[in-house]
């Protein structure tokens, strides 16, 4: 079996020995090439077990003489002691030791190593964004979590040397800790690390972009500069895509107000007067060295037809695949992405990562969007499991504020197949025991290996009364109500929701962005009902029950708003400094600011137009 496993991933390995590139890994200078990566991906299937233990036996001899693990652990570096005192945390429990550093307190309340950034993750904790503390090391570990995915994605579409990749990448501007430790995101961090500029550019990293253009602090400066260089490569562009399906889909709803003045750009061989940061506009300027009328004719015929069904193949057709993160929320982008592509570029989740640690690769790449699962990498962290119960939901004997008894944590390999868990990691750079507040359930074993799919954010809920309606419900009843809109054209392209309790019974409210395939289709208001309906009945029991039969939640509500109103939300987000790159559309609105941007723009509102069937199920 081991060996017909390598011999699997080795047969594809041939051409990938010559371009191999050095990087650190545990302090030691590596070349890291095509064939190093897939026995590694091969050791992490076979022996996860034996992996994840050295692990946590580093970040322990690294990290035993912090103030943190002293407190809980007394200076021991032995696992079994780890496991027996050390609590599981979340983030308040680790917040006081960061303000303390970013105050000026030693990095060895926390590391061993010298803390020499701060990131800041998506998530909040009272309302502000949460920062993750990271050493020099992350980032040799992060590019070598980076070099895994591209030999799995040669092992099935070879040729992905013989191309240039258009991926949407952005950076965020920076701030200062009091201790002068940046504080930036984790992706602003990896393109300003001479990791990623020093990375080699032939055969698969040949960016279309130039680096000037992805460092550009101007979200749409970079933005119009990297489709500019995306259409004039397009010819030799073979891959696509961005870190998330939102961001890609942006990019596209910019491709579609800007076409006109790239074709321009293109034709005359001069750069648009909008882009005015100097060194994206000399890096262009190489790019757009002569007028090509020829490439712009090309752009503007398949730009101007009315459909932009099928866009993405007709202007890049050599594309193999679209890259970005499609599961957990971006699951809604699909028949966006599906739309235009017309289903001619498969569309590929490769990774799942966070600020904290970068945790999972999908070993099949070729799977359909909703089947995706992710293989823990057991060199990037130590992890856990906390069980929850069915649908990702607390065990019965668990509070939600509670803290989760050790002994109820379980290793890696122990996990079980169906089960859901909440994933609790223990990184090299300062958290131990941290939940991450993702619900993962396990689809099967890869020889040794869990896989694991991406269920939902924990704690994202709309709750009104009892009901308590996961990311994943309301997302599930979504996507059935949706369907009411296909035969009319019409197709959402964004949704939130909220739990507005300002009347009595407080119901749900969903704001609904449509796009309309044919301009002529209006929807009548019975449809949008009959949407409201059928995301009612779709909800869990205790909803339904607390609508029909308590009648303390009121008629479902969904607001329809203007074009663009999501993409106004996305923006408000970045301007209060959330990241472009990491961005997700939350699918709860807890903040005024939001809300009201969202209640601004609304069309219409229609109501559920009866009560969702409910039958008392408990006999007595
Ligand atoms: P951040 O710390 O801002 O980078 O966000 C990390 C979070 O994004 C994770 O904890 C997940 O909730 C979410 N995330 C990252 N990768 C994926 C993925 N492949 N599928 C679904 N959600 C993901």
């Amino acid at each position: 079996m081991r060996r017909e496993l390598l011999s699997k991933f080795q047969d594809k390995d041939a051409k990938m020995l010559q371009f191999g590139h050095h990087l650190f890994m545990d302090g030691k200078r590596i070349e890291y090439k095509g064939e190093e990566a897939l026995k590694e991906i091969e050791r992490m299937i076979i022996m996860p077990n034996e992996i994840q233990k050295d692990t946590l036996g580093k970040i322990l001899s690294k990290n035993g003489e912090t103030e943190y693990l002293k407190k809980y652990m007394g200076g021991s570096r032995d696992i079994s002691d780890f496991k027996r005192h050390v609590p599981v945390a979340t983030y308040k429990d680790f917040r006081p030791y960061i303000q303390r550093i970013m105050n000026g307190e030693d990095s060895s309340l926390l590391t061993g190593d010298p803390i020499t950034e701060m990131l800041s993750s998506s998530g909040t904790s009272g309302g502000e964004p949460k920062l993750v503390p990271s050493i020099a090391e992350d980032l040799d570990r992060r590019t070598f979590f980076y070099n895994l995915i591209l030999p799995i994605m040669n092992r099935y579409f070879p040729g992905l040397d013989d191309g240039k990749v258009m991926c949407l990448y952005f950076v965020k501007a920076e701030r200062s800790a009091p201790c002068s430790l940046p504080i930036r995101s984790v992706l602003t961090s990896y393109y300003k690390s001479r990791h990623f500029k020093c990375r080699v550019r032939i055969p698969f990293h040949d960016d279309t972009s130039p680096d000037p253009v992805i460092l550009c602090n101007d979200s749409n400066q970079s933005m119009y500069c990297q489709l500019l260089a995306g259409l004039v490569h397009r010819h030799q562009v073979c891959r696509l895509g961005a870190i998330f399906a939102s961001a890609f889909l942006r990019g596209v709803s910019f491709l579609e107000q800007k076409w006109v003045n790239f074709c321009d750009d293109i034709r005359t061989g001069r750069l648009d007067q909008s882009i005015t940061d100097p060194e994206s506009r000399s890096s262009m300027m190489a790019i757009l060295s002569f007028p090509n009328p020829t490439l712009a004719k090309e752009i503007e015929e398949i730009c101007s037809q009315t459909s932009w069904k099928g866009i993405l193949w007709r202007l890049w057709p050599r594309a193999k695949y679209i890259e970005a993160v499609l599961t957990g929320s971006m699951a809604q982008y699909i028949p966006a992405l599906e739309f235009y592509t017309e289903g001619k570029i498969p569309l590929i989740s490769t990774m799942y990562a966070s600020s904290e640690c970068y945790f999972g690769l999908n070993l099949k790449p070729f799977c359909a969007p909703e089947d995706v699962a992710y293989t823990l990498v057991p060199k990037m962290g130590f992890f856990e499991f906390i069980p929850l119960g069915e649908n990702g939901t607390l065990a019965m004997d668990m509070d939600e504020d509670e803290e989760v008894p050790k002994r109820k944590l379980v290793d890696l390999v122990k996990v079980k197949v169906g089960c859901y868990y909440e994933l609790v990691v223990t990184n090299f750079s300062g958290l131990y025991r941290y939940r991450m507040g993702d619900v993962l359930q396990v689809t099967g074993f890869h020889n040794r290996a869990p896989q694991f799919r991406f269920i939902c954010r924990r704690n994202v809920v709309l709750s009104i009364d009892s009901d308590k309606t996961s990311e994943e419900d309301l997302h599930k009843s979504v996507t059935v109500a949706k369907k009411l809109l296909e035969p009319y054209d019409a197709l959402l392209a964004e949704y939130t929701g909220y739990a507005d309790t300002s009347s009595l019974p407080g119901h749900y409210v969903l704001f609904w962005e449509i796009v309309y395939h044919n301009l002529v289709t209006q929807l009548d208001a019975t449809i949008l009902q009959e949407c409201c309906i059928a995301v009612e009945e779709k909800l869990d029991y205790v909803y339904r029950r607390c609508r029909t039969y308590d009648k303390t939640v009121g008629p479902l509500e969904i607001r329809v708003v203007t074009p663009g109103t999501f993409l106004a939300l996305m923006d408000l987000f970045i301007s209060q400094g959330g990241s472009i790159n990491q961005y997700k559309t939350p699918r709860c609105i807890t903040s005024a600011s939001a809300l009201e941007l969202l209640n601004a723009n609304v069309e219409a509102s229609f109501f559920s137009p009866r009560y969702p069937t409910w039958i008392n199920a408990v006999q007595f």
